[in-house]
């Protein structure tokens, strides 16, 4: 018999963690940071007590983004030697990601250290290093959308398109037990319909058992048009008003999004008087590596072929990539009509700190947040209307007029979900809901419940169910 067990993302959105268990061995489906409120004040970096890393025989991870992604690393200092599975455009993604994450990590405990010392305290060591990227790296193995793979004896695997971002993945997972053959299927985080880059998120697999994720379960998003005219108004109102618009954005996926959607309203001429920073040093080779998967691109987009053909830059020309730390310092003199794009896309670290910290306090500034917030992080604070947040320790007002245009979500809204999910009619799977806030999931529980007749289950953390 197969056992799985819900260890992250239960009840929650970041922290992404299944362990399956079948013929004695042992899949860890996901390995995810838990960010914003989610940490529920255990340290960021720690790995669920569940998962012992020597005794996993196989990982398997569905996108790039942190929340599934993140604690590699930890998992592979702490003994994890065996493979890690992951679509080909994640395994280039991937180092991107860790040794970023990597020297963030360095730095910020530099910085603490420095702190200690000066207070007579012991110094402390981060969680992990480059040499535990390097090794986590070279653990990777793609396996290209469509493809069935057997992993581990009784243990099959095939990812195909989730539409979320670049490589991310719907994980069909086949447990070949004494009994009965069973089908999981894990949705991942599934795109948006209206996402101009991706395209839409495979049909719905034939499933035994589904994990469905439910971040927007108790919403859905304006459609695009509308986002767009939206976003053209704040465009507008900084014109007049003459102030800076900041867009904190994942380095993967959406910052790229923005591009396109900036490269399209200046090709309309809506964008006459502002210029475009993306802020990150990891865009540009996010962006390099999207341009290396061009096929996995929504190629029915009508704006697709002018996007590809001459590159990023052409597409939105004027466009500047600030790549060194002065650089970026820079950008803090410009008191107007520059539209500055850095990570990290949640406001938990990174160089759109920075820009807050200079920019909140005047009543000129735009923010645009465009995507999901955790609980408890700076981001959610400006959504929910905080007058006055602390940044690196300063007390900062916030004058700036915040927005949140909900239609450039890379996430399924609650009728993509359900449309998404509710394909199979007839042999239903016993359904689960991760990947959300309690509020969302118990409002998508109501819907199928309610239009559908299917009772979903919600688990908490630790649970498991044979199946
Ligand atoms: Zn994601
Ligand atoms: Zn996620």
């Amino acid at each position: 018999m197969a056992t799985l067990t819900f260890l992250g993302a239960a009840q929650q959105v970041t922290g992404s963690c299944y362990l399956v268990e079948c013929c004695g061995r042992k899949l860890l489906l996901e390995c995810g940071l838990r960010q914003g409120e989610d940490q529920r004040g255990r340290d960021e970096y720690q790995l669920p007590a569940q998962v012992q890393p020597h005794a996993i025989d196989a990982v398997v991870l569905s996108h790039a983004h942190l929340d599934h992604s993140g604690l590699l690393p930890l998992l592979v200092r702490q003994g994890y030697r065996n493979p890690v599975y992951a679509t080909e455009a994640t395994v280039d993604l991937l180092p991107i990601m860790y040794r970023d994450a990597a020297s963030l990590l360095r730095s910020d405990y530099e910085r603490r250290n420095r702190r200690r010392q000066r207070a007579g305290k012991e110094e402390l060591e981060p969680p992990f290093d480059s040499s535990d990227v390097e090794h986590a790296l070279a653990l990777l193995h793609g396996i290209p959308y469509g493809q069935h793979r057997n992993l581990l004896p009784g243990i099959d695997l095939r990812f195909v398109d989730a539409g979320h971002i670049l490589g991310s993945a719907i994980v069909e997972i086949w447990l070949h037990g004494e009994a009965q053959p069973r089908k999981l299927v894990f949705s991942g985080d599934l795109g948006n319909n209206c996402a101009p880059l991706m395209k839409d998120p495979a049909v719905l697999p034939e499933a035994d058992v589904l994990l469905l994720e439910s971040t927007y379960g108790d919403r859905n998003h304006r459609d695009l048009d509308k986002t767009l005219e939206e976003f053209n108004g704040v465009l507008e109102d900084a014109s007049r008003s003459g102030g800076n618009i900041l867009i904190p954005a994942f380095a993967v996926g959406r910052t790229q999004d923005m591009i396109y959607h900036l490269g399209r309203l200046q090709r309309e001429g809506r964008l006459p008087r502002h210029r475009v920073f993306i802020d990150s040093p990891m865009a540009i080779r996010v962006s390099e590596v999207y341009a290396k998967h061009q096929d996995l691109f929504n190629h029915d987009d009508p704006n697709f072929r002018a996007f590809m053909e001459g590159g990023w830059d052409n597409w939105l020309p004027g466009l500047t990539y600030t790549v060194l730390p002065e650089e970026s310092m820079a950008l803090n003199r410009i008191t107007e009509g520059a539209i500055v794009v850095a990570g990290s896309g949640m406001c938990s670290g990174g160089r759109i700190l920075h820009h807050l910290k200079h920019n909140l306090w005047r009543n000129k500034t735009q923010v645009v947040i465009t995507g999901y917030q955790a609980r408890g992080g700076l981001g959610r604070l400006l959504v929910d209307g905080a007058t006055s947040v602390r940044i690196f320790g300063e007390d900062i007002a916030v004058k700036a007029r915040i927005h949140t245009l909900g239609g450039f979500s890379a996430h399924a809204g609650q009728d993509q979900l359900v449309s998404w999910a509710t394909r199979h009619q007839g042999n239903r799977a016993k359904l689960f809901l991760v990947h959300g806030e309690i509020e969302a999931m118990l409002a998508l529980q109501d819907r199928f419940r309610n239009e559908h007749r299917w009772e979903a289950q919600i688990p908490a953390p630790g649970d498991a169910i044979s199946v």
